[in-house]
């Protein structure tokens, strides 16, 4: 993610509310697409300081009450307590009187708030598409919550916010990272692929990923978990889980594409690459470029490496289809 500068000419952060410097509140703001300080208007709104900018805005319902978004909402005299653009795609909440709720909850929505923003500049826009995005997230109580998504709803279960449960489970599924960045990334895959594969680009699918009519999901989920991933995954796909049926492959390969796409317009901001999303060979050379470095200062601090250093013959083509479905921004 980029940096921001306050008027002070302190750093601010994508999540920050705050300077750290100055004290001064910041947000935000749609209309300049930038964290600015903000004014506080006569009305009970608050205005962004730059001069450009001369709309009013409310504060999301969600940064008064919980201190979790920082992103304005225009302002309606007749809303008292608006939530952005973003919150407001969150349809269930856990219970929050359950202490430890809310800072699970405040993770995952730092994380999608990150994971979208990033989304819609890269030329994959959340609007009012069908069908309509929106979010659960939810405990177990009784029954054990899947994560996963139906017709554009993504269900995330709150443990996967709980770092020791989460690295537990991706112990135990072998996975080389297991992130709420990433299940969201993978999550919209799914969305995305309802959205523009499915009835506008099924055959070009069918070609790379293979029919997901067959085998059917639930016959190739079973066959996955009785007898684990082909031996030779690792040439073929992106991970071992994408291996299991053509929607898996897709949505692994776009949660891929993504990670390798946030990783680079970090790179572009702090001048080590350029970022080109015209030529898709290029973001492949200078992500093998970037991957390296990135995995080199994990290694130099004994984390886990960040991401794939080298995408397999094989997936380089299903990466530049999800590449072909960006709107151009
Ligand atoms: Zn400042
Ligand atoms: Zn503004
Ligand atoms: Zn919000
Ligand atoms: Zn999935």
């Amino acid at each position: 993610m980029k940096t921001y500068l306050c008027q002070c000419g302190s750093k601010l952060f994508f999540h920050n509310d705050r300077c750290l410097s100055c004290g001064a509140s910041v947000a935000m703001c749609p209309s300049c697409d930038e964290l600015t300080t903000l004014e506080v208007g006569l009305t009970g709104d608050v205005q962004c300081c730059r001069e450009s900018c001369t709309n009013a805005y409310s504060r999301c319902k969600n940064a008064v009450e919980h201190g979790i978004c920082n992103r304005l909402v225009l302002f309606d005299p007749s809303e008292s307590s608006p939530l952005c653009d973003y919150c407001r795609l969150t349809t269930v909440l856990p219970d929050l009187s359950v202490p430890g709720n809310i800072d699970l909850w405040k993770r995952l929505e730092r994380a999608k708030q990150r994971v979208l923003y990033s989304m819609e500049r890269s030329g994959f826009p959340i609007d009012d598409g069908t069908p309509r995005l929106s979010f659960e997230f939810k405990a177990d109580v009784g029954v054990s919550v899947m994560t996963g998504h139906e017709a554009g709803r993504i269900t995330i279960n709150i443990r996967e916010a709980d770092s020791v449960a989460r690295e537990i489970a991706r112990v135990n599924f072998g996975e080389p990272q297991r992130t709420l960045v990433g299940h969201l990334r993978h999550e919209l895959g799914h969305y995305f692929w309802e959205r523009l594969v499915l009835d506008h680009r099924s055959e070009e699918f069918h070609d790379l990923f293979g029919n997901e009519r067959n085998p059917e999901y639930s016959t190739a989920m079973q066959g996955y978990y009785d007898q684990g991933p082909p031996a030779d995954w690792p040439t073929k796909f992106v991970s071992a889980y994408a291996s299991m049926h053509p929607w898996e492959d897709f949505a692994e390969t776009f949660g891929a594409y993504h990670d390798m796409l946030t990783v680079l317009a970090t790179a572009n901001h702090f001048g080590v690459t350029n970022l080109d999303l015209d030529t898709f060979d290029g973001l492949i050379r200078a992500y093998a470029r970037v991957g390296v470095m990135a995995n080199e200062f994990n290694r130099d601090m004994g984390l886990l490496d960040l991401v794939p250093e080298v995408f397999v013959p094989a997936v380089v083509p299903k990466l530049q289809f999800v590449h072909s479905l960006r709107v151009d921004l």
